[in-house]
């Protein structure tokens, strides 16, 4: 049964159920497609990792990756439960300030920030700049110098490690993108520029590996390399990391292949190969600070569609067609991800059939899942689709003209629309008439 490895379950209508709402009502209310969040289980993440380091005692800034999906209203549920927040554009920067979130806690990232992002960043006072390349340095010193004020700042650096998952979304590698790297020099380089930069506070490294990662050994791994660079810098300079921040990238359950670990295991990993090190190379225990984004609200999503047409090819597969697909969920195309399933409308019936689900765009690669078990299915079932809270909307496109589905959250029994479904007009109020 999918039902028994996604958070979600039946009610007695036998419909599927999520945060106490019946998805069937929610479609009909709303529309599809739909994305309808569990915001008690954004908040149950969250306090998985905020909670298992409190325990340990140790201190630490969890920070929400907002490209995952960012809205002002999922920034004000993370700010209530008082994490830190990632943001990689003035777009993302500007929705956290929407949402009151507290400057001190935003961090800004980006491989290619501009003028106008930095300015943004150091005009507000947020909390860290996480700094990827030397002409960001120059930037930033810049604007520092202009406008006579200081700025937190951590270097982002490539260590060298492959993980175990897709190809493209492998950065912490040496030929990467994004950072300094610690084999050729440059990160020495960059170190001193920072080091000694009169309006720079410079705070410690920074490394994300890659995402949708079910090994803890590559944190450790990319803590020992860190390690090994701070105690160069420290014997050296004399240099004291006071943050030491290994990113995100914990993998969440999408089918029943994916076996996540608890994101009280990965905090507890994490937190003794930091206090191991620290030990070794008789260095004070940083900060350490993380930044998950799939993992807080991935599975506390999911996709509502209404199936349409359907086509059986015999001997070969029955598509059936939902009213959205890539402009919604892009991941398929994009990195071959695979999606479970249910019914919404029949969740309590046995599968009796093997469809394949195709998206509505003009597309062949816009399949969204290949041979799901249902129950016998006809035109107007709702479809659910799981775990699609991460990297759905905040990926969504306007190909083909669709118009942008709507956001739901719900909570103890409760439903609220929190992004609009957009209009046709939505989609055109930038065009210019040429007649
Ligand atoms: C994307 C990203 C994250 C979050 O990755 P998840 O897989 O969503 O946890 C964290 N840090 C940085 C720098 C990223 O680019």
């Amino acid at each position: 049964m999918i039902l028994d490895h996604h958070p979600y379950t039946i009610n007695e209508a036998g419909h599927l159920a999520i945060g106490g709402m019946d998805a069937v009502e929610l479609a009909n209310k709303y529309g599809t497609p739909l994305y309808v969040f569990d915001v008690s289980l954004i908040r149950e993440n969250c306090r998985a990792f905020v909670n298992t380091f409190q325990e340990l005692g140790v201190r630490a800034q969890v920070a929400y990756a907002s490209k995952a999906f960012s809205s002002v209203a999922m920034l004000q549920v993370i700010r209530q439960e008082n994490l830190s927040l990632d943001v990689v554009s003035q777009g993302e920067l500007y929705t956290a300030l929407l949402a009151d979130f507290p400057v001190k806690k935003i961090h800004l990232h980006g491989n290619n920030k501009s003028y106008e992002e930095l300015e943004m960043a150091i005009d507000n006072d947020i909390g860290c700049i996480v700094v990827d390349n030397f002409q960001e340095i120059d930037l930033i010193s810049h604007i520092l110098q202009e406008k006579d004020k200081t700025i937190s700042v951590l270097m982002r650096v490539t260590p060298g490690i492959e993980p175990n998952t897709h190809q493209y979304i492998v950065t912490g590698n040496e030929d990467s993108k994004f950072g300094f790297s610690l084999e050729n020099g440059q990160a020495d380089k960059a170190f001193l520029q920072l080091y000694e930069h009169e309006k720079i506070n410079f705070k410690g490294l920074h490394n994300h590996i890659g995402s949708q990662i079910f090994e803890t050994e590559v944190f450790q791994l990319s803590a020992d390399i860190l390690f090994h660079k701070l105690a160069e810098w420290h014997a050296e300079y004399n240099f004291v990391p006071e943050v030491l921040n290994l990113g995100g990238g914990f993998g969440i359950r999408y089918t029943e292949d994916d076996q996540p670990l608890s994101y009280a295991e990965h905090v507890n990993k994490i937190v003794t190969a930091v206090q191991d090190q620290s030990e070794s190379f008789n260095l004070p225990m940083p900060e350490i600070w993380i930044e998950p984004g799939r993992s807080i609200v991935g599975n506390a999503g999911i996709t509502l569609y209404s199936v349409g047409s359907m086509k059986e090819i015999p001997g070969v597969r029955k598509y059936i067609s939902v009213d959205g697909g890539m402009t919604d969920n892009i991941r398929p195309a994009l990195y071959q991800a695979k999606y479970e399933a249910v019914l919404a409308n029949k969740a309590a019936l046995p599968a009796s059939e093997s469809v394949s689900v195709a998206g509505k765009c003009c597309e062949s690669g816009d399949m969204l899942i290949w041979d799901l078990s249902v129950p016998e299915i006809d035109s107007d079932d709702i479809l659910a689709v799981f775990s699609t809270g991460a990297y759905g909307y905040s990926m969504a496109n306007h190909y083909n003209r669709f118009a942008k589905p709507a956001a739901v959250f719900v909570e103890d029994g409760n439903d609220k629309l929190v992004v609009k479904r957009e209009t046709y007009h939505d989609v055109v109020k930038n065009d210019i008439s040429y007649e």
